[in-house]
């Protein structure tokens, strides 16, 4: 059980493809989701946020997600199985480049096939947030990062500038139909 250090942009492993997991039994793979479940609670300890992280910002490039935002989540092989028909805007941002913010494009429904901590296989729909930190989570088991996906005119900021200028706006835009003009958060 250790608390590792988050892997930053530039560092090869967030580029790296994900190995599938073949044993949720194998010491492995306890190990990484122990390691990401304690590593995740020390960032909200000491940051205040952080809902979720991948095994390769860890250093372990293996499909595996942890989530906390009621209770602890461990997704294993995760897999986007549907999307639905709407996109929404979302200012996002990711532990390995902190306060760095990108606007992205996300499904605003998705259908998601993982095995749980117990090998089981489950599926969850997601929607709004939560279908985007699942997007942003999957994305990096394929070594895909935020400022590989920029949306709209403008979509990098520094956090203490989106907070001056977006702040009161939000995070989330509007779920719009796919193929037409995005809407920020509404003003
Ligand atoms: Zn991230």
């Amino acid at each position: 059980m250790t608390i590792h250090r988050i892997r930053l942009l530039g560092d090869p492993v967030l580029r790296m493809r994900s190995e599938p997991v073949t044993n949720h039994r194998s010491p492995a793979v306890r190990l990484v989701g122990t390691d990401l479940k304690e590593t995740l609670q020390d960032l909200k300890a000491r940051h205040g946020i952080g809902r979720a992280l991948s095994a390769p910002q860890i250093g372990a490039p293996m499909r595996m997600i942890y989530v906390e935002i009621d209770e602890p989540w461990l997704l294993l092989n995760p897999e986007i199985i549907d999307v639905g028909v709407e996109d929404f805007l979302v200012w996002d941002s990711c532990f390995s480049f902190p306060d760095f913010m990108v606007q992205v494009q996300r499904a605003y429904h998705i259908r998601v096939n993982y095995l749980d901590a117990r090998g089981k296989e489950q599926e969850v729909d997601a929607q709004g947030p939560l279908a985007e930190l699942l997007q942003h989570e999957i994305d990096h088991l394929d070594g895909v990062l935020i400022v590989d996906r920029p949306a709209g005119l403008d979509p990098f900021c520094l956090r203490e500038e989106w907070n001056k200028h977006y702040g009161d706006v939000g995070l989330y835009g509007e779920p719009t139909p796919r193929h037409e003009p995005l809407a920020s958060a509404p003003i």
